[in-house]
């Protein structure tokens, strides 16, 4: 049983094989962003929610309005609705006021020359009626009668044409839509009650390492606390996933592979840390690989060089299979330039873009041409007020710190050398994004 659309997906091999030198040991980051996106097949699975629930679900189909919003003509301000003719030639006027409406009633009599009706916000504008002044350009004539000075209003002024926010029969909100919160209240307003999303992805995850200890466990000799699985749950929590955290997995051939079996069970996309560099111990890589197609790339970029991708099966479930490096800042990295959009796009989410921003960087940086790097930074405005963009201290790639301290990442392209003090960088802001 496939997790996946029905039609058969092109194998790794096939979409590999389209780029001219493939070279699985010098990708770039834009030829394996290529690769993972041609590969990766929405789910199909479609449920219905209530709207209150469906904050950050992808919506399934498009919304197609079956009203005009709003659904008549009427008053975006409290004040006197009149025949626009009254006011063409710009002269004061004196109007006699004829009736009032409110928000949610309706004025069912006549208006002539000459006269007006008290209206307020929203109220329908009465038959007859194009234009509203608002009540602080008016002069009182007493209880009956309006003064309007020269020249403050135009015929049509102050009125919200029917169907101005959504007409009947136009597409309120596009199959693929990540919903807002303004989606939500948008909805609403069309009296939709529930909506027809995907079903939320399920990721697993787990941590490869002998060294690695989890929160609450004492921490021996030579270990490190695993961090990996705890930014991973917030990224994927935030991305809206149902998350599996399998643990940690030792360095052992039998361990990894139950582990990999079971995720591809469970899950429609598992993701690892660790185990997949130059150092690590070969079994992993073989054990991926064992599963399913894998590609091991080593991408020019800093951090997260090695990457692992393909897509696993065990016991006829399938998963797509992110195999992350270990070191946490390389995690973070992998996950914002590789795992989230494939993640929407599994999805069934339009594409999502992280804003990317040119600002100046206000200190030198170095660079080696060759290769993308993702150095963590800070953007914030100077003593003069101008934002610019500077580096969270010291960058190697065990170092969370850099991470947690950054509200952007500054992207120096694969071709750029190094970034004098002043010049543009191109930075990518997650800060509440991922
Ligand atoms: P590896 O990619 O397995 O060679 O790991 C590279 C480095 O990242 C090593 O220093 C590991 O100890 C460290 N590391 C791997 N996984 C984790 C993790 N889950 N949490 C913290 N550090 C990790
Ligand atoms: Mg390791």
């Amino acid at each position: 049983m496939t997790q996946t659309d029905q039609q058969a997906p092109p194998s790794l091999n096939d979409i590999v094989s389209c780029i001219s030198g493939y070279d699985p040991g010098a990708m770039t980051v834009t030829q394996a962003q290529g690769v993972i996106k041609d590969f990766i097949a929405p789910i199909a699975a479609i449920e219905k929610v209530a709207i209150r629930s469906a904050l950050s679900r992808v919506l399934a189909q498009d919304i197609v309005s079956r009203i005009d919003v709003p659904a008549h003509d009427n008053s975006a301000m409290d004040g006197y609705a009149l025949r626009g003719a009254d006011v063409a030639h710009g002269a004061e006027v004196r109007l006699a006021i004829v009736g009032a409406v409110h928000a949610g009633a309706s004025f069912a009599g006549q208006v002539g020359p000459g006269q007006c009706v008290r209206i307020m916000t929203g109220a329908p504008m009465p038959a007859g009626c194009d234009t509203v002044i608002p009540q602080e350009l008016t002069v009182d004539a007493g209880e009956h009668a309006v003064i309007l000075p020269a020249g403050r209003v135009r015929p049509g002024d102050n009125r919200r044409l029917r169907g101005e926010d959504l007409a009947l029969g136009s597409v309120a909100l596009p199959r693929g839509r990540r919903l807002r919160p303004s989606d939500l209240g948008l909805l609403a307003s069309l009296g939709i009650p529930e909506v027809a999303v995907r079903r939320r992805l399920r990721v697993a995850f787990f941590s490869t390492g002998d060294e690695l200890r989890s929160v609450g466990e004492p921490l021996d000799p030579g270990c490190v606390y695993d961090s990996n699985r705890y930014t991973l749950h917030g990224m994927l929590t935030r991305l809206g996933c149902d998350v599996i955290d399998m643990g940690v997995v030792g360095d052992d051939p039998a361990a990894l592979e139950a582990a990999f079996r079971s995720a591809c069970e469970e899950a429609d996309a598992v993701i690892t840390s660790g185990g997949v560099s130059v150092g690590a111990a070969d079994y992993t890589k073989q054990i991926m690989a064992g599963l399913g197609e894998m590609m091991f790339w080593k991408i020019a970029m800093r951090p997260g060089r090695p990457l692992a991708f393909g897509r696993i099966a065990s016991r006829g479930r399938q998963a797509f299979l992110f195999g992350l490096p270990g070191n946490p800042v390389a995690v973070t990295v992998s996950f914002s330039f590789f795992v989230r959009d494939a993640l929407l796009r599994l999805a069934g989410a339009e594409a999502q873009p992280l804003p990317r921003l040119r600002v100046k960087s206000a200190a030198p940086i170095r660079k080696k041409a060759g290769r993308t790097e993702y150095q963590r930074a800070i953007l914030a405005p100077g003593e003069d007020g101008v934002w610019t963009v500077r580096l969270t201290g010291t960058q190697g790639s065990g170092i969370l710190r850099s991470m947690s301290d950054a509200n952007c990442i500054i992207e120096l392209e694969h071709d750029r050398g190094d970034v004098a003090a002043g010049e543009d960088v191109s930075i990518v802001v997650f800060d509440g994004l991922i």
